[in-house]
C-alpha cells in the first residue's frame, strides 16, 4: 500500500484551476484502472468535460445487494508544487524518515492509495462486503469539480445509481488533546458537514473621464471602498450542530470550558494548536477579497473596477449572509457568483457512523470519533446535491506534535507510514462492517 501510494504520487497531476495546463489525470486514472482490472474489476473510465479529465469507477457486489451501495471516493489531481521550495521533489513519492513524501501525500493520494489496495485485497481474496461498494476516482477536485465531480453528477447519473452513502476525504485523522490526569485521548475526526463556498465578482460601474479632472464619481474608488468594508466585516458567530457536537467531545476529554455559547470561544480554540485554524474558521462565514482588477492607463479613469471574493457561508446562513453582503457593498456595487457550491451538514449517528466508531476502536482503544465541520469544499458536496449522506473518514492515526493542517496544500506534504498502516487497517474493518 506504501507503494501505491508512492506511485500514485509519481503522477505529476497538477490542478492549475485552467484546462491547458494542468495534467496527468488521464495518464493516473489509466493507471488506477490496471492496477483494478489485474485483479479482475470491470472498470467505467470516464472523461469528465473535457479531454483527459479522466475518472474511474468500479464495484464490488455485496452480500445484501438491496442495501444501497456505499460510495468511497478519491480525487487523483492535486495542487500544484514548486520543486525549489520543497526538501525532496515533490512528485518523487520517496520513502524516508518514516514518512511518504510528496504532494498529494495527505491531500488525497493516500486515501487513493488505501482504497485502491483495499479493493484489490477484497478481490484477490474473495471478500464480499456486506453491501455493495463503488470505488471511484475522480479529477479536478482541487478546481471544485467542475470537470471532475459535478460534472459526472450532472451527466452521468447512471454512475451514481443505488449509492446511498459516501466516505472520502479532510476526516478520520486523529487529534491528540491533553486530559485533566496527564494522559492524553485520541480524538479522530469526521467530517459530517461543509460550509458553502461562494466566489462572488463585484463590479462597479461608474463615469469614466481623465484623470486629471475633478471626479467623485470613480468606480475604482467605489469598488475598493465596498472591498474594503467587506474585507473588515465580522460575521456574527454561529454555532452549528457538528461544531457543537465537535467543542463539547473536546470539552469532555480537556476538562476545559468548551462551552459552545461561551463568548470566548474563538479564545479557546486556539489553545488546541493546528486543529484551531480548520475549526476557527467553521464558527462564521467569511469573505475574503483574493483579487483585484480596473484602469488600463495611468490618466484614465475607468468605467468600471472588479474584485472577486472568496465567501465560505455556514449551513443554513446563506439568505442571511447575502443580506449583510448586500448592505456592506451599498448600491453602487454590483455582485454576481462566479462559483457557488452549496455547504451540506448531516447528523453523527446511524449504523455507518457506528461502524466507523467500531473500527476506530478496534485498532486504537485510546480513540473516540467525534464530527466536525470543514471550512473548505470536497467532492462530497456534489454528491449531498443528489442526495447522498457524505462523510469524510480518511483514517489516520498521527504523531500528535505533527502540524498536518499545515500540511494541506503545503511545502514537505508528507503521510507517516504507519498512519497509512493504521489507516488501511482501520478502512478495511470498517468495510467489512459497514
Ligand atoms: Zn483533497
Amino acid at each position: 500500500m506504501v507503494g501505491l501510494v508512492s506511485a500514485l504520487i509519481r503522477f505529476d497531476t497538477s490542478n492549475t484551476g485552467e484546462l491547458e495546463t494542468t495534467r496527468g489525470e488521464r495518464e493516473a486514472a489509466e493507471w488506477v484502472a490496471a492496477q483494478l482490472e489485474e485483479v479482475g474489476y470491470e472498470t467505467t473510465y470516464v472523461e469528465s468535460g473535457a479531454p483527459g479529465r479522466g475518472n474511474v469507477f468500479a464495484r464490488l457486489a455485496g452480500a445484501d445487494r438491496s442495501r444501497g451501495a456505499l460510495l468511497l471516493h478519491g480525487h487523483l489531481d492535486v495542487v500544484p508544487a514548486e520543486p525549489a521550495d520543497w526538501s525532496v521533489h515533490p512528485f518523487s513519492g520517496a520513502v524516508a524518515d518514516g514518512y511518504v513524501w510528496g504532494r498529494g501525500a495527505i491531500d488525497m493520494k493516500d486515501m487513493v492509495g488505501m482504497m485502491l489496495a483495499l479493493a484489490r485485497r477484497f478481490k484477490r481474496g474473495g471478500v464480499v462486503p456486506p453491501r455493495d461498494l463503488v470505488f471511484a476516482f475522480l479529477a479536478d477536485e482541487e478546481a471544485g469539480g467542475k470537470y471532475g465531480s459535478q460534472w459526472l453528477v450532472d451527466n452521468r447519473p447512471d454512475l451514481f445509481e443505488g449509492i446511498s452513502e459516501a466516505v472520502g476525504e479532510v476526516g478520520g485523522f486523529s487529534l491528540t488533546v491533553p486530559r485533566p490526569d496527564g494522559t492524553e485521548r485520541r480524538l479522530y475526526v469526521v467530517e459530517t458537514a461543509e460550509k458553502g463556498l461562494a466566489w462572488m465578482r463585484l463590479t462597479a460601474t461608474a463615469r469614466p473621464g481623465h484623470g486629471s479632472f475633478l471626479h467623485e464619481d470613480n468606480a475604482v474608488t467605489l469598488l475598493a471602498d465596498a472591498v474594503s468594508r467587506l474585507g473588515n466585516h465580522t460575521f456574527p458567530l454561529v454555532v452549528t450542530d457538528s461544531v457543537a457536537e465537535f467543542l463539547r467531545a473536546v470539552g469532555d476529554e480537556t476538562g476545559l470550558d468548551f462551552d459552545p455559547r461561551s463568548p470566548d470561544i474563538e479564545g479557546m480554540l486556539a489553545k488546541l494548536g493546528s486543529i484551531s485554524r480548520i475549526v476557527g474558521a467553521t464558527l462564521r462565514d467569511t469573505a475574503n477579497p483574493t483579487m483585484l482588477k480596473a484602469g488600463y492607463k495611468a490618466n484614465v479613469i475607468p468605467q468600471t473596477a472588479e474584485a472577486v471574493v472568496d465567501c465560505r457561508v455556514l449551513p443554513g446562513r446563506q439568505a442571511a449572509f447575502e443580506r449583510e453582503v448586500d448592505e456592506l457593498l451599498g448600491p453602487h456595487v454590483r455582485r454576481e457568483w462566479i462559483t457557488r457550491l452549496d455547504s451540506y451538514e448531516t447528523t453523527f449517528d446511524g449504523d455507518l457512523v457506528d461502524a466507523m466508531n467500531a473500527a476506530v476502536l478496534a485498532h486504537d482503544p485510546n480513540g473516540r470519533t467525534v464530527p466536525y465541520m470543514l471550512s473548505g469544499g470536497t467532492d462530497a458536496k456534489a454528491f449531498a446535491r443528489i442526495g447522498i449522506r457524505c462523510f469524510g473518514f480518511a483514517p489516520l492515526q498521527l504523531p500528535p506534535d505533527l502540524d498536518f493542517a499545515a500540511l494541506f496544500h503545503g511545502v514537505d506534504e508528507r503521510v507517516p507510514v504507519d498512519a497509512l498502516k493504521f489507516g488501511t487497517d482501520v478502512l478495511e474493518h470498517f468495510l467489512l462492517h459497514c
